[in-house]
């Protein structure tokens, strides 16, 4: 359970992604984050119809020491490549996601990164640019192609990125990851979002999806305090979703009242602690059994990218490192 030394983190500098590129950020995270979906309006919950009724999956079979490239939606102007990294030896099975919203590059920089490591225990799938069209003009998506994050669990003739919203859920039913990391980026940072802020400004938070165990809650709190330690107070992690309050980790609470009002003491649980964050990939729950979904968002102002996608990496590490993949 040791902390990983920055020294073991890939360097990320001199990307050249200029600050003017930066700024075309949008605060459209809203609809990612399903108290903000409730507060704004949006439907919650799967546009699609309900989840096919499944049989509990079996595990899939070990496969040999290997990095196997993937290629979603092979053949057409949106393919994205991927890679699973096998260990050979039996493990967790965890899946990270970058590059869904093009403009948040600290995301698919270490999602990127991520894709060169390799596990000593289980197997990673890593996919760097989900949309990686947007991802080279550095927006958040390409009108045409729809947004990602709002179209789980996607479907097959539709829009590009619904497309690929059902081959993301597609692979990830074959893979059957116990985690998945979608890394993201905001812009201001949660504890500084002042008098303008509120729910919308969610930088350097890790939101849980719906379904999450007390005991996976557990394992990320246990996450986010090994990362805090080892950065600057800046830089710590909030943690969001259905998650009652662990120690030594602050928690966003589920619905924070506006600036000056009082703020209510205690965060209801969901029944059951199950809830479902309608079609962003804090849905993925849903559609692909016994994964969990974690959505890290990291705040871009006043913050490097190189540093952001380092923190991401750090996330992810930790975990892999805690859950003895490494
Ligand atoms: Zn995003």
């Amino acid at each position: 359970m040791s902390i990983v030394p920055r020294r073991r983190f890939i360097a990320l500098g001199g990307a050249g992604l200029g600050a003017a590129a930066l700024s075309a950020y949008t605060f459209t995270h809203a609809a990612e984050h399903p108290d903000l979906q409730a507060r704004l309006g949006v439907p919650v919950g799967p546009a699609n119809g309900s989840p096919t009724p499944e049989p509990t999956p079996t595990p899939p079979p070990l496969r040999p020491r290997a990095r196997e490239l993937i290629t979603l939606l092979k053949d057409t102007p949106w393919a994205a490549d991927g890679v699973e990294i096998h260990s050979g030896r039996p493990g967790p099975r965890i899946m990270v996601l970058g590059g869904v919203h093009g403009n948040e590059p600290g995301g698919w920089l270490a999602a990127e990164a991520i894709a060169d490591w390799q596990v000593e225990r289980g197997s990673l799938l890593v996919l760097p640019r989900a949309n990686g069209r947007a991802v080279a003009v550095m927006e958040r998506t390409l009108p045409e192609f729809g947004d990602l994050n709002r179209m789980y669990p996607g479907n097959t003739n539709g829009l590009p990125m619904a497309r690929m919203a059902a081959a993301i859920v597609e692979a990830g039913r074959a893979f059957q990851p116990e985690l998945l990391f979608d890394l993201h980026e905001s812009w201001v940072f949660y504890a500084e979002r002042g008098s303008a802020g509120g729910t919308a400004f969610i930088g350097q938070t890790l939101s849980i999806g719906g379904g999450a165990t007390e005991a996976t809650v557990d394992r990320m709190a246990h996450v986010v305090r090994s990362v805090n330690a080892a950065i600057s107070p800046r830089e710590e992690f909030y943690m969001r979703g259905a998650v009652t309050p662990r120690p030594g980790v602050q928690v966003v609470p589920s619905n924070t009242p506006p600036p000056g009002t009082t703020p209510s003491p205690t965060i209801t649980p969901p029944p059951n602690g199950v809830t479902f964050g309608g079609t962003s990939s804090l849905s993925l729950g849903q559609w692909i059994r016994g994964c969990v979904p974690i959505l890290i968002e990291m705040g871009q102002q006043n913050q490097a990218d190189s540093r952001r996608a380092a923190l991401h990496q750090m996330l992810v590490r930790t975990t892999l490192d805690q859950s003895g993949m490494l």
